[in-house]
């Protein structure tokens, strides 16, 4: 067989790998159980919470593609015996979106208003034909509490930080927060400086949060924690921040910020992995990201 003939067959031989993979890990769901009536379910993508109400079940994010949301869906009523009757986007990202076509047409789907014009500026091939039906359909700017029977919902728009459009959710009687990507747990976070994201606002936009009645937090990725998690994430935001205004102040290059040995919070770190692949979101795409904001070298897209 002539060489360009075998390297072709051992490409088709590694995709076909690759899709298999992909496709197992898509459908791999896995459920921890934070109380009785809360459940995290992992998966490709961002964490996903279930909450049980007496009304039914509110579902925080959908992951990535829409069989993951169909059987987040068909989980979320195995979980609570009840159809689901709400389901939140915390933001935009297409890890916490792109499972929405999974859920019923006609679904209450909440979003900020922020949320909605980037996906539908952003990410707008996304969402034609059938799956427009499952963009959010419920828009607030800053604040929306909900009552489902027994349980009390209330969804903030605490600031700048991840994108400028995040929400997070307190589930009130639960003292329980559901942060989105505001927060990543021992993992480098995205910062969407494009899609509006400030490393210079993310600290303030965490004291903000932290003045909720909670204990017990759950990240947009990485494990379930308390306040002295995020307090620990904060802290390591501030530093991040710190370097970049610094950067600015003394046009040091970015060269010279990639190699800075001023952030020390990150200690324990790892990069978000998405079915075993890096995304890049590492120590120097942080680094990267302050500079770019602390300099301008970056433009919005929305
Ligand atoms: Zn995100």
């Amino acid at each position: 067989m002539k060489f360009w003939k075998k390297c072709i067959i051992a490409l088709l031989l590694l995709i076909v790998i690759f899709v298999v993979y992909v496709l197992l890990n898509v459908r791999s769901l896995t459920v921890e159980t934070v109380s009785e009536d809360i459940h995290v379910i992992r998966g490709m993508g961002g964490n996903t919470t279930v909450l049980n109400t007496d009304a039914g079940a509110v579902v925080i994010d959908s992951m990535t593609f829409k069989i993951q949301g169909s059987l987040i869906r068909e989980k979320a009523e195995e979980l609570t015996g009840k159809e689901v009757v709400l389901l939140v986007n915390t933001h935009y990202h297409l890890d916490h979106t792109h499972g929405n076509p999974g859920f019923k047409p006609g679904t209450q789907i909440v979003s900020t208003e922020r949320t909605l014009s980037h996906l539908k500026a952003l990410d707008a091939d996304n969402w034609q034909g059938d799956a427009a039906k499952l963009l959010p359909n419920d828009t607030f700017t800053d604040r929306r509490q909900f009552k489902f029977g027994n349980k009390t919902i209330t969804l903030i728009h605490p600031g700048r930080g991840h994108t400028d459009g995040d929400l997070v959710v307190l589930f009130e009687e639960d003292k329980t927060l559901v942060m989105g990507d505001l927060f990543f747990n021992q993992h480098y976070p995205n910062i969407d400086l494009e899609a509006g994201g400030s490393v210079q606002a993310w600290p303030a936009t965490i004291d903000k949060v932290l003045e909720l009645g909670f204990d017990t937090v759950i990240p947009g990725h990485g494990d379930t924690t308390n306040r002295a998690g995020l307090v620990g994430f904060q802290r390591m935001m501030k530093q991040l921040a710190e370097i970049g205004s610094l950067a600015a102040s003394n046009t040091t290059p970015l060269s010279d910020t990639l190699n800075s040995s001023a952030l020390t919070e990150d200690a324990g770190y790892q990069p978000i992995k998405f079915g075993g692949i890096s995304l890049g979101l590492n120590r120097e795409f942080v680094l990267q990201r302050s500079w770019e904001e602390s300099t301008g070298n970056f433009e919005l897209k929305n």
